[in-house]
């Protein structure tokens, strides 16, 4: 991992994802970014077509994904000589609510990271507003498609480093902030925690995040399989242009 520094309270590691850097959209993201914009199967005319693959275009280059990750050791505790639960440390005492406890509770380690494809993206898409509107819609789904891509290529590389390790652990899938009933308020508060504003990445009063294509997500790492099954790919819309299957790995596995 890149940038990799122990942080002054013990158990707490932070660094920045180097690797993410160069993730653009492709083709392969074609049919997410129509997701995006609601298509439903319609035929797609050759000036539709031309106006995707600009916007494309123009979102890569301005793109300029940034991740940012911290991850927190638990404390196993011990009744017998059976572990019967992870105690987090207090400075995760914010994570409120059933959900994230119930996610995380076979983890010894919890991972917390912030990502964006940075601020020229919100300024390319507001110019196209006044000009282009069809352009601005295209952009803004290009972006949220591409943010996705960088959290996907980020879950994929932990995921294969972690399996591959010398422990073989396993990771949960990514909860966010706003999640079940993990409040979104508390999304100020988990910037700091994860220093976001090192990758330009800030949380307004409302709790809304600057750049606007940013995500925060929460992944728990545990020394032993957990519940949640790998879905199956046959199945999966993904199937063809699946991110975590080009990094070797399969999502939830
Ligand atoms: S690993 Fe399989 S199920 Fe998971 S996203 Fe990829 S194609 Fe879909």
């Amino acid at each position: 991992m890149n940038n990799y520094h122990q942080n002054e309270d013990a158990g707490k590691f932070s660094w920045e994802e180097k690797e993410i850097d160069s993730i653009r959209l492709t083709m392969d993201d074609r049919s997410e970014i129509l997701r995006y914009v609601g298509y439903s199967g319609q035929p797609l005319t050759d000036e539709f077509e031309s106006q995707l693959q600009i916007c494309m275009e123009k979102v890569n280059a301005v793109a300029q994904p940034r991740l940012i990750a911290t991850l927190f050791q638990c404390e196993p505790v011990v009744v017998g000589d059976v572990i019967v639960e992870y105690k987090w440390p207090e400075s995760l005492n914010f994570l409120t609510g059933e959900d994230i406890h119930t996610h995380l509770k076979e983890c010894r380690e919890v991972l917390l990271f912030g990502a964006t494809i940075g601020a020229s993206i919100d300024r390319a898409i507001r110019v196209e507003e006044m000009r282009e509107p069809v352009h601005a819609l295209l952009m803004d789904a290009c972006g949220s498609t591409l943010i996705e891509s960088v959290c996907d290529h980020f879950e994929a590389i932990l995921r294969r480093r972690y399996r591959d390790g010398e422990e073989h652990w396993h990771l949960t899938t990514r909860f966010s902030p706003g999640y079940g009933d993990l409040p979104l308020e508390i999304q100020n508060h988990y910037a700091d925690v994860i220093e976001a504003r090192r990758i330009g990445l800030t949380v307004t009063p409302e709790h809304i995040m600057i750049p606007r294509k940013s995500v925060t997500a929460i992944i728990g790492i545990a020394d032993h399989e957990i519940g949640e099954k790998h879905r199956s790919c046959d199945s999966c819309n993904m199937n063809a242009h699946c991110r975590f299957r080009k990094h070797g790995v399969l999502c939830g596995e």
